[in-house]
């Protein structure tokens, strides 16, 4: 079985601010346990799910904005506690690993110290947590160097998209998802540049056509735009099962399906 859990579904600065959702990223759990685009409210986010953080063996991080990396260091640190040595994985763009322009770095030099492995990943490019495949994917967000995830586990393949605006390069990669995790920041009729809103959204699964379409990095007024009805205004025009994530959502899924916890 692989295992999902939204420790956040929150996004944008008005939400993270306000911590009306948790900005703590995803958890994922197969052979390896990685937590994806961990943000402020991550630690939390961890103690109520019962996740113990110093069992984490990589940390995924999309683009150098806030909302995705926070808390971040601390979670370096909580990889290497009770153990001797290097260890942890970083997986992360250059802006977040090196600083690109006047973005980032958003992890110090004694952090990435901590690491056993600081893997610097753009779109196209492959690299491997144990037995996981992960590929980083086009963006077209506010960081350049920024990216997608796209996550062979033992059970299928996860698409983790993170902020953009659509265009084909973006959707293209994600296509033989199983499950795809799309950040709608807007809500129906209010799209802006740099993000998804409710009409991409629904273009995007309708392109990918996976088992399941999950909305998260709701901004503040998807939040106040219903994001249920949201989310059902896309499974109606795409056809894709979709849900409106919520914190401390967790699913299963094997080679049967899809369980929700
Ligand atoms: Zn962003």
């Amino acid at each position: 079985m692989t295992k999902l859990t939204f420790l956040g579904t929150g996004g944008g600065r008005l939400v993270t601010l306000t911590q009306e959702r948790s900005t703590g990223g995803i958890y994922l759990e197969d052979a390896r346990r990685i937590h994806i685009d961990p943000g402020p409210g991550s630690l939390s986010a961890l103690k109520r799910n019962h996740i113990d953080p110093t069992w984490t063996d990589a940390i995924m991080i999309s683009h150098c904005h806030p909302d995705h990396y926070t808390d971040a260091e601390i979670l370096i640190e909580g990889m290497s506690v009770g153990r001797r040595g290097r260890r942890g994985t970083l997986i992360a763009p250059l802006s977040v690993i090196r600083g690109k322009g006047s973005i980032g770095p958003a992890i110090s030099r004694y952090h990435k110290e901590k690491l056993r492995s600081v893997r610097t990943l753009g779109p196209g490019n492959t690299l491997r947590v144990g037995p996981l495949e992960i590929t980083g994917t086009p963006s077209t967000h506010g960081d350049p160097t920024g990216i997608g995830f796209k996550i062979t586990t033992s059970n299928g393949t996860i698409s983790y998209v993170s902020d953009t605006e659509l265009s084909d390069a973006v959707i293209q990669p994600h296509i033989g998802s199983r499950i795809l995790i799309l950040p709608v920041t807007r809500p129906l009729r209010s799209r802006i540049p740099g993000h998804l809103s409710t009409e991409d959204a629904s273009f995007f699964a309708e392109k990918v056509r996976p088992e399941i379409c999950l909305l998260n990095h709701l901004g503040r007024r998807m939040l106040r735009s219903d994001p249920e009805m949201q989310a059902r205004w896309i499974e109606e025009h795409s056809g894709v099962r979709t849900i409106a994530a919520k914190d401390d959502m967790a699913l299963r899924f094997d080679h049967e399906g899809i369980v929700f916890l």
